[in-house]
């Protein structure tokens, strides 16, 4: 998507408790945007967590649950919280406009609408939504293999390590770490290097393919693989799987003394979350069994127990 057309094509539900409004919204908006609709609070909250909209123009008056209500609720649940929302209202006094602002709204139009202002408006919290989400992704990956990078593997596993803990569930964690890269560097060059990383990379994604996994590069040569739900029978599994994908790259490293082609040490912990453990003991653990893995003779997995 080209800078400029990031206004365009976007998802929009619209919350209001009057059909004849949410007609006129959706006349407004239908030629450019896919256009959702809701009646009340309750199913507009349903929807935004069901159907990922890129913008919400909400209502701030209805029954039931008004529109602050429905803001507080989007804005406090980390799926939906970084939807922007547009107030809708009648209510249009310098008290109501800071409230609405004050509670986290991105805008506020004015009712009666009128169509060109709601598609500009629109238009424009699109652009911020969409450049806003542009510069995330850049900011969580590696540009060199387009994994996840550092950052975003702090980010992930804090919020894996809570989400599992709260269901008693495992984290499992693959430390990898490139066997003999430096000679590998010193014999084929520093891009080829580059290249072997990227190929590398995309093993990692193959061999750790759940919708819930996280490849990224954790710093050099050194990835981590988060596997949300595994134990350490499962991420060995996984360890396992990744062998056999490098061994299938089959990427020559006539300088290693570990063997002839390219490979890997890894270590693998799993722990259910606890009120005495941290993600830090999850990646201190992999990290030792890393090292026995290396000091072993390389080429292998170490897990834990
Ligand atoms: P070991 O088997 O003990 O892990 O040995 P090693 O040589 O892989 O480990 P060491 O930590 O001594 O060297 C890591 C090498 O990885 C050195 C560094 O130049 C290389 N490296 C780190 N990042 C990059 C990169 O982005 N591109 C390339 N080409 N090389 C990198
Ligand atoms: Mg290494
Ligand atoms: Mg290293």
């Amino acid at each position: 998507m080209s800078w400029t057309d990031m206004a365009a094509g976007g998802r929009i539900l619209v919350v209001d408790d009057a059909m004849e409004n949410i007609q006129i919204l959706h006349g407004a908006l239908q030629d450019e945007h896919e256009v959702l609709f809701a009646l009340d609070g309750r199913r507009a909250l349903e929807i935004a967590r069901t159907q990922h909209p890129d913008l919400i123009l909400l209502d701030a008056v209805m029954p039931d649950m008004d529109g602050h209500a429905v803001c507080r609720e989007l804005l406090g649940n980390p799926d939906t919280a970084d939807i922007p929302i547009i107030f809708v209202t009648a209510l249009t006094s310098p008290e109501d406009e800071t409230r609405a602002l004050d509670a986290g709204a991105a805008d506020f139009i004015g009712k009666p609408v009128n169509a060109a202002v709601v598609r500009a408006r629109v238009r424009t919290q699109l652009t911020v939504k969409r450049q806003r989400d542009a510069l995330r992704a850049l900011i969580l990956t590696d540009s060199l293999t387009g994994v996840a990078n550092r950052r975003a593997f702090d980010e992930r596993i804090d919020a894996e390590w809570r989400r599992c803990g709260r269901a008693h569930l495992p984290v499992a964690l693959i430390l990898v770490d490139i066997d003999h890269f430096k000679l590998y560097n010193d014999h084929y060059g520093h891009p080829a290097g580059d290249a072997t990383l990227v190929q590398v990379a995309g093993a990692m994604r193959r061999a750790a393919a759940r919708t819930q996994d996280l490849v990224a590069r954790y710093g050099g040569e050194e990835f981590a693989i988060l596997l949300p739900q595994l134990d350490a029978k499962g991420a060995t599994g996984v360890a396992h799987r990744l062998m056999d994908e490098l061994a299938a790259l089959d990427i020559p490293h006539t300088a290693s003394p570990t063997a002839p082609r390219l490979t890997a040490s890894m270590g693998i912990s799993s722990m259910v979350p606890g009120d005495l453990s941290a993600p830090a003991d999850l990646v201190q653990v992999a990290d030792a069994l890393l090292y026995q893995a290396k000091a072993g003779g390389r080429n292998q997995y170490r897990t834990m127990g």
